[in-house]
């Protein structure tokens, strides 16, 4: 079995508390439920987004958001030594830009692969993409992941309330 989670530190899981919180926030804004952060090395958020599709357009996720941010704000040294904490693991189009960017390490919640599967079960439309794991996008990536008791229950039963209420709309 996976042992990832065992990795996962103290102040991991507060941040990828922190992500939830934000993904719920999307949820309760009718956005899909993402949340993402970026840390700096003293461990000090210094940057958060949520999903914004619903509001925007549907290339606006919070990783790609956070990836201009730091192109914009942060020099290349700074970036390399700033983590990406999110409530997801990364789609494509966000890891591409995560490795453009030149950022440091991921820490995500759920992977890419548990929420295919939350999809399935929850018989929704599966993505128009085709997902892979990260160090698929970005070789070398230092990465953590998957959460696992509460807080992976807690970004799956927020996929579920999202699909639920679209469901009431439809
Ligand atoms: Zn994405």
């Amino acid at each position: 079995m996976n042992n990832a989670k065992d990795s996962l530190s103290e102040i991991d899981l507060q941040h990828l508390a922190h992500c939830l919180s934000l993904a719920e926030e999307a949820v309760n804004a009718g956005d899909k439920p993402f949340g993402s952060l970026l840390v700096n090395q003293k461990n000090e958020v210094i940057a958060s987004a949520r999903n914004r599709v619903n509001e925007l357009n549907n290339l606006a996720h919070p990783e790609i958001e956070l990836a201009h941010w730091a192109a914009k704000n942060l020099s290349a040294e700074e970036r390399n030594k700033t983590v990406m904490y999110t409530s997801g693991e990364h789609c494509p189009m966000c890891a591409a830009a995560h490795g453009w960017v030149g950022l440091g390490g991921i820490v995500y919640l759920s992977s890419a692969k548990q929420l295919k599967e939350w999809m399935l079960e929850m018989k929704v439309p599966a993505a128009p993409i085709q997902f892979y794991p990260i160090q698929d996008i970005i070789p070398n990536i230092q990465v953590k992941g998957p959460a696992s008791g509460k807080l992976l229950e807690g970004i799956k039963a927020l996929h579920k309330k999202y699909y639920d209420l679209q469901a009431d709309l439809g």
